[in-house]
């Protein structure tokens, strides 16, 4: 049962932004800058967020070789290019609100390791750079074929190293915790452990009904406000159905600290399904390795945090034959992890209003860093015009 003061002052809000991740945080930071006096509540299921935002790899990408060439295949040149805008103007905002200390940025350089069932991109690189020039005024993608042995690569199987100047790194967690309390500096109201269950529309604003667990009964209690922000990502299926958002698991392993790594940067493979980076700290160099959804396509559009055991295998080997061959004995894993990505079919964000009080703010597609904060601007503009 709320008392009298938690009526008055808890209750309602001008907005209320369901999903605590990068979208949902960047949707509330933006209302707060536009209207600064309006008030805004952001709820979040988990006790930390708990989908993508605080389990990704840390890579500020804007899409590699193939992946690049695989969207314009889907969407077009001048999609495709509206869409890497997009990702380098969300990642500059992102840095100029936290701080590159506080998150970890270091633009260290991104590479592509191409296999053979790449290498014919090669073939397409100085089209795509010329086509890329109206954005980094000069050649995006340099090829490296040097660095595959200096990296400790099996040469046997990486056929060409593509590589390109302006993608970097950051700490994911750093990332997430500095946007947090940005967001509270700027008076945005967090609550986790707040799951949505429903929305309801009346004739002055919306409902969300939450319920949460006190003293071993669940109590449910129903916020107000005047508009509602859903960036719940890979769960919105849940409020709405009729839309195009496919859940992807993510799979990720760390391995205990390594000694003689000779890579460093950001590296995605086969369209970006794979990635890996070096992770250091006091205790040593550690190699995060994600990805294989294209595996089993069908078992990972699952919005289930459990792990596939033949997926963490897979890239155990991968791991193992082809990024450190030289140094296989000593890649054991450390811990192991999934998170939930969302994607739309053609991979282009989703950002409308779903009724006369709720707005989508949808789609970061695997890029959630680069992107996230521009389709939080876009939420809250949808917001505050409609
Ligand atoms: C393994 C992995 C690796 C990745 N690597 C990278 C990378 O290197 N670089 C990159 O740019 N991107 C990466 N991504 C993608 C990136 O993390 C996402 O694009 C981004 O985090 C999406 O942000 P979001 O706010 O849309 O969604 P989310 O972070 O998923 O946030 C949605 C939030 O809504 C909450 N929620 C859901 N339902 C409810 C409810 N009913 N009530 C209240 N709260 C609810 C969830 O708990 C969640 O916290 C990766 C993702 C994964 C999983």
């Amino acid at each position: 049962m709320l008392s009298f003061w938690e009526r008055e002052s808890s209750i309602r809000y001008d907005y209320i932004i369901i999903g605590g991740g990068i979208i949902g945080l960047s949707t509330a930071i933006t209302l707060k800058e536009r209207e600064p006096n309006s008030s805004v509540l952001v709820l979040e299921r988990g006790l930390l967020p708990s989908g993508a935002s605080t389990k990704n790899a840390g890579f500020a990408c804007f899409g590699s070789l193939t992946e690049l060439l695989a969207d314009i295949r889907t969407n077009g040149e001048h999609t495709t290019l509206t869409i890497v805008e997009q990702r380098i103007r969300g990642l500059a905002m992102l840095r100029q609100r936290l701080g590159d200390q506080t998150i970890g940025y270091e633009q260290i350089g991104g590479y592509e390791l191409l296999l053979e069932k790449h290498v014919d991109a090669l073939a397409e690189l100085e089209s795509l750079n010329l086509l890329l020039r109206g954005i980094f005024k000069t050649d995006a993608f340099h090829v490296k074929n040097d660095k595959i042995a200096a990296f400790g690569f099996s040469e046997a199987h990486v056929r060409a190293l593509v590589y390109s100047p302006f993608e970097g790194q950051i700490h994911t967690g750093n990332m997430m915790q500095a946007l947090l309390h940005y967001a509270l500096g700027k008076g945005v109201m967090y609550l986790t452990g707040a799951e949505a269950r429903h929305i309801e529309e009346t004739n002055t604003g919306a409902e969300v009904s939450i319920e949460h667990n006190r003293l071993h009964s669940t109590k449910q209690v129903i916020f107000e406000a005047r508009k509602i922000a859903l960036c719940t990502n890979a769960f919105t299926n849940r409020f709405i159905h009729d839309i195009d958002i496919q859940p992807g698991r993510g799979q990720v392993f760390i391995t205990r600290p390594m000694e003689g790594l000779r890579f460093n940067g950001i590296f995605h493979v086969d369209e970006g399904y794979y990635y890996f980076r070096r992770v250091s700290s006091l205790e040593g160099d550690r190699i995060l390795f994600g990805g294989g959804r294209n595996l089993s396509p069908e078992t990972e559009a699952t919005t289930d945090f459990g792990l596939s055991y033949s997926i963490q295998q897979y890239l155990e080997e991968f791991l193992r034959t082809i990024i450190v061959p030289d140094l296989h004995a000593q890649a054991k894993v450390e811990k192991r992890w999934t998170g939930i990505m969302g994607f739309s079919t053609n991979k282009l964000p989703i950002v409308k209003k779903t009724s006369e009080r709720v707005v989508l703010g949808f789609g970061c597609n695997g890029m959630g860093i680069a992107l996230g904060s521009v389709i939080g601007e876009r939420t809250a503009q949808m917001l505050l015009e409609s």
